[in-house]
């Protein structure tokens, strides 16, 4: 096993940070081989870790990024899939920590599509320099925790071992993929390809039969991209999703001129949002407006091409049943004025309470069902049976095709540290820990874990927000932490058992006055055979976070331990 060796280190000239070599001459792998203890590493390279890691430079650390990919770019990375794209506008989903950068870089449409989000991360690594530092394809698979030396001990894939004083996980929301086990699917003679899984290389669809299971976020998008060319779609349904329209559209250079004048603004907006975008709350109950308003403002809404622009019309609209079936039914009175055959718009329209489960974001999803070579096919009433060389066998009948794709989602919030093998204080171990659910202070640190930080991980914010926002709050917040134990010559935060009891038992009383946690998703882990079910984010908004946040630090780090190694 290599062991990396800090010997090696030495100030940079030029910003006083501590670098393994100069930056001409060396490999990015050097900077963890070059370095026996770590003061940081930080696990994954897409928009939380690049952040994390120019943060911690900005103290002067020793860090390193480790990522599994063979590139950067986190979900944007392997979420390559035709169609991917952002649901959340890209003047909003990019970072705000650089006001230059917001005035340099251009977003060609109101939606950012994979590649150019992809473009722009690169950017940002180039522009900041951080592929120095970064280390890639190298998967984290063990920590251990030692209690004496306050250091994390890092095992990978590669046969690198590492040592650091924190280990911040960037590990993503949604970054271990979710595949079905479905017999015979070693014997099917095509490819079977996952969207968040999918090839580099280009993957045609021209002339061929193929099959999507999924109609979640990523189903949503890759239907209609992949009906473009096929000569056959058959869209395998499970459970339709709401899908409201994108109204994509190119950002025009005045517009966007003009909308740099006040970005610095708009970024504070931003950050003391409810969810990390920008908007007029609600005031009034969806019961208290009559049909007529009620339709004229789901309308102004569905026009709008928000995500939560729906949400965003009524104040009860997720905290009241007959509320949110007003705003339901009239998603579904879409659906029927779309899709022609009203057998399959009737298949189309989800039953669930809306926006309980991640609403979907389109282009032209619903009239993609109006072509001729694209046909719905209903799991309900003839489930999958099996793979077999030929396509796929429901129970009614076998389905004959030449591609798979699977767009059935993740092991979200807790997939991605729980693949790691994370062994604490007294030999805790995380997989235990968490065997009922995760648990954990403020979403970031869970007791017996020290030393150990969680970027968007399960019972913060994250997944309810624009992640682009959310990130850096908690990142700000982690980078202070750090600061803070270095100039106080501590080497260890833990969180108290308590408070940690306590932020569970909230985040949890909080899902709980929502209709979330009524309708099994991925919020509540039920995509997931075994895995606990429990509301996985913090529903109490980004405001309230950021408050809860900087009110422990402010007041000395509340509700955890600080310390120095002997
Ligand atoms: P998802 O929302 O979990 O959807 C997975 C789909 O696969 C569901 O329709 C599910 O049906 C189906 N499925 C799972 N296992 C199945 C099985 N064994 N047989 C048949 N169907 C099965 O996953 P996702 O679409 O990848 O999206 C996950 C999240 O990632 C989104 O909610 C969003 O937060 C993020 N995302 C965002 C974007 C964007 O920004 N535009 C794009 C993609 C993803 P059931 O509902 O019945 O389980």
């Amino acid at each position: 096993m290599t062991h990396i060796d800090c010997r090696q280190l030495r100030p940079d000239p030029k910003d006083g940070r501590i670098s393994a070599a100069p930056k001409s001459d060396r490999d990015p792998a050097d900077a963890a081989d070059a370095a026996d203890t770590l003061d940081a590493v930080v696990v994954g390279a897409g928009l939380s870790g690049l952040y994390q890691l120019h943060r911690l430079r900005q103290l002067g650390l020793a860090a390193v990024i480790l990522e599994a990919g063979a590139d950067l770019g986190g979900t944007w990375y392997w979420n390559r899939y035709p169609g991917a794209r952002c649901d959340i506008e890209s003047l909003s989903y990019s970072y705000s920590f650089s006001p230059e950068l917001d005035q340099e870089w251009e977003w060609s449409e109101r939606y950012a599509s994979q590649p150019e989000i992809l473009r722009y991360i690169h950017h940002v690594a180039d522009r900041f320099d951080l592929r120095r530092d970064i280390v890639l394809r190298t998967r984290v698979t063990r920590a251990a925790y030692d209690e004496d030396r306050h250091l994390w001990q890092l095992y990978t894939d590669t046969g690198r071992a590492v040592t650091t004083r924190f280990l911040i996980l960037a590990t993503g929301c949604m970054s271990t993929p979710q595949a079905p086990r479905i017999p015979g699917a070693g014997s099917f003679a095509g490819a079977i390809h996952h969207t968040a899984r999918w090839p580099r290389e280009e993957v045609s669809f021209t002339g061929k039969r193929i099959a999507v299971i999924g109609t979640g976020s990523s189903g949503v998008q890759v239907i209609p991209a992949i009906a473009q060319e096929a000569a056959a779609l058959t869209v395998l349904q499970r459970t339709p999703a709401y899908v409201l329209p994108a109204h994509n559209r190119p950002l025009h250079p005045a517009e966007l001129s003009e909308f740099k004048v006040t970005y610095p603004e708009f970024r504070q907006a931003q950050r003391r949002s409810r969810g990390g975008t920008v908007f007029e709350p609600p005031t009034r109950s969806a019961l208290e407006a009559d049909e007529l308003e009620r339709t004229a403002a789901y309308e102004a809404a569905w026009d709008t091409g928000f995500l939560n622009g729906m949400l965003r019309t009524y104040t009860d609209i997720l905290t009241d049943e007959k509320a949110n079936e007003t705003a339901a039914e009239f998603v579904r009175s879409k659906i029927r004025s779309i899709v022609a055959d009203p057998v399959t718009a009737e298949l189309l329209c989800p039953r669930f309470p809306f926006a309980t489960k991640r609403p979907c974001l389109g282009t032209d999803y619903y009239a993609t069902y109006n072509l001729p070579h694209v046909s719905l096919v209903d799991l309900r009433t003839t489930p999958i049976e099996r793979i077999t060389p030929r396509g796929i066998r429901t129970s009614d009948r076998e389905h004959e095709l030449d591609m798979i794709v699977l767009a059935t989602g993740f092991d979200a919030l807790t997939g991605s540290q729980l693949a790691i093998d994370i062994v604490g204080k007294g030999g805790a171990t995380l997989q235990k820990r968490w065997a009922d659910g995760p648990r954990n202070y403020l979403g970031l640190v869970s007791a017996d874990f020290p030393n150990l930080f969680t970027i968007l991980g399960p019972l913060s914010p994250s997944v309810l927000t624009n992640i682009a926002v959310a990130l850096e709050q908690q990142i700000d917040w982690i980078t202070d932490c750090i600061a803070h134990l270095r100039h106080n010559g501590l080497t260890e935060i833990d969180a108290t058992a308590q408070a940690e009891a306590h932020w569970v038992a909230s985040t949890a009383e909080l899902a709980g006055r929502t209709l979330y946690p009524s309708v099994d998703s991925w919020y509540t882990g039920a995509n997931i055979p075994g895995k606990p079910h429990t509301f996985l984010a913090y529903t109490g908004g980004l405001d309230r976070y950021r408050k809860e946040c900087d009110a422990a630090a402010r007041d000395g780090y509340t509700g955890f331990t600080l310390s120095a190694a002997h």
